[in-house]
């Protein structure tokens, strides 16, 4: 494609990015590419069918306008769904997030079209809205490892597997959050697998834009009573991913779904990639039932439980791939390089079986430093929390938490206060209206007065700037 054209692509993108905000961007255009343009039309594909329908619903005409802000002779778009690289990763695309096809086009390449995965199931019949996601056959109990970042989540997701129809549930609803790669996928299709293993539940794995699907195509179809009995009729309701939950209708409906199993006594179980309180577009009803169960972290994977996963991975691979060896000492040091995600070290398994399977070259040290150079990365900046913040901006200012949040406006609440707004905003991906409601319900100009205030004194005020800088370090390291 022209020079020209991609200049033009990315301007578009960025109007886009900055008209319906970053969170709303990432969760359902960074996956859309530009094809082509022609005299009239802009051709761009998306991955999946239903991020197709999505678009068209939701952001076709905004998406037109920032075409045509670049290039005003433009009458329409034109959405393709992308034919997928390789056929073993189209049958799971559903249940996958962009980082899961992202690491999948990766490993495409790096394999040339071996298949490692080898048992993907089949994935539901795509026209049948309310069948469960695609479940990966590899993330059950039995390979996922414990330590001591998901002790407390893995204990809860077992209890929940192992319950019984009709009895009394322990927590509802179970909410796991976490980073990306650290599990929480691999840790909701555990819980599904064994809680259908006896065939005495019913339970549903949805990720949370398989819901929306399924309530569009419902609403559609007119068949939105029959989307909601057969919600209600399960036995346990699993939801991926909830922080990619959009739209007031389907919110609404989730809400009903949700109240209405947990009343009845049904689990639910969700994951997100952060906590209720921070999962901005949900209502504070949703909001407060989803805090009310047992709301569970699961931190960072340490280098021991990293070693514990690649060996796993080691394990099962070579149920396909006998000859394949990966020395202690490879392991040992993977573990200790890639410390970002468990996406990546199993993407660096699939390096080295790559390499071993096409050249015949047994994996040395060498070998997996050359190959997995790339997924070493500098370590991840820590997730700094408002509350954080507020707890540390108080401490060093001598103030109380609750003086922050107050609407006391004397000098020396006042500047704490600002300060703590302007770490939220630049430490956090938090929006200004979020700051302003974690704030004691301020409003977002007031934020933003506050942001702009300390931006411009930092600047002159050499006391304040190294006092903003020490509380960035404390915050953190
Ligand atoms: P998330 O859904 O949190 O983004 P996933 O569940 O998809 O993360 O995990 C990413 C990869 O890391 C998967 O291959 C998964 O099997 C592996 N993984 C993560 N945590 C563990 C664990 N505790 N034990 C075994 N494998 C794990
Ligand atoms: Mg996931």
């Amino acid at each position: 494609m022209a020079n020209e054209e991609n200049d033009c692509w990315s301007r578009v993108k960025g109007r886009l990015r900055s008209t319906v905000g970053e969170d709303v961007f990432s969760s359902w255009f960074a996956r859309m590419d530009l094809e082509s343009i022609s005299d009239d039309a802009a051709h761009m594909s998306v991955p999946t069918r239903f991020l197709k329908s999505w678009i068209q619903a939701h952001y076709a005409d905004r998406v037109l306008s920032c075409w045509q802000a670049e290039r005003p002779t433009l009458q329409r778009i034109d959405l393709t769904v992308r034919t997928p690289m390789r056929p073993a990763a189209a049958v799971n695309k559903d249940a996958k997030t962009a980082d899961d096809l992202r690491s999948d086009r990766n490993v495409g390449k790096a394999i040339n079209g071996l298949r490692i995965n080898g048992t993907a199931t089949p994935a539901a019949d795509s026209s049948d809205a309310l069948g469960s996601s695609p479940l990966d056959p590899r993330l059950t109990f039995d390979t996922f490892v414990v330590g001591r970042s998901n002790t407390l989540a893995h204990a809860a997701a077992k209890q929940v597997a192992e319950g019984r129809r009709g009895e009394p549930v322990m927590f509802n609803p179970l909410y796991v959050h976490a980073g990306v790669g650290l599990g929480k996928t691999h840790l909701l299709q555990a819980v599904t697998f064994a809680g259908n293993a006896g065939g005495q539940r019913k339970v549903l794995y949805l990720t949370a834009e398989k819901f929306m699907y399924g309530f569009v195509q419902a609403l559609k179809n007119q068949t939105a009573l029959a989307f909601k009995e057969t919600l209600r009729g399960i036995d346990v309701l699993v939801i991926d991913d909830l922080q990619f939950l959009q739209g007031k209708s389907t919110q609404a409906e989730f809400c009903h779904t949700l109240n209405a199993l947990i009343d009845s006594g049904r689990q639910v179980v969700i994951a997100a990639d952060r906590p209720p309180s921070d999962l901005e577009s949900l209502d504070d009803r949703v909001r407060s039932r989803l805090a009310g169960g047992l709301v569970v972290e699961m931190g960072s994977l340490g280098e021991e439980l990293r070693l514990e996963i690649l060996k796993s991975r080691v394990a099962t691979v070579r149920t396909h791939h006998a000859g394949f060896d990966v020395p202690l000492p490879v392991l040992e040091y993977l573990a200790r390089s890639i410390t970002h995600n468990g996406r990546d070290l199993e993407g660096a398994i699939n390096r080295l079986l790559a390499h071993n399977t096409l050249s015949g070259h047994a994996v040395t040290l060498e070998m997996a430093e050359r190959e997995v150079r790339d997924l070493i990365r500098p370590q991840e900046p820590k997730r700094v929390k408002i509350e954080d913040i507020q707890r540390v901006v108080a401490r060093q200012y001598n103030v109380s938490r609750s003086d922050l949040l107050s609407s006391r406006r004397t000098a020396n609440v006042v500047r704490p206060r600002q300060v703590a707004m302007y770490l939220s905003k630049t430490l956090t991906l938090r929006s200004l209206p979020e700051i302003g409601r974690r704030f004691g319900g301020r409003d977002h100009t007031t934020v933003l007065h506050a942001v702009r205030k300390i931006e411009a004194l930092v600047n002159k005020d050499t006391t304040l700037a190294e006092e903003v800088e020490l509380l960035k370090r404390l915050l953190q390291d």
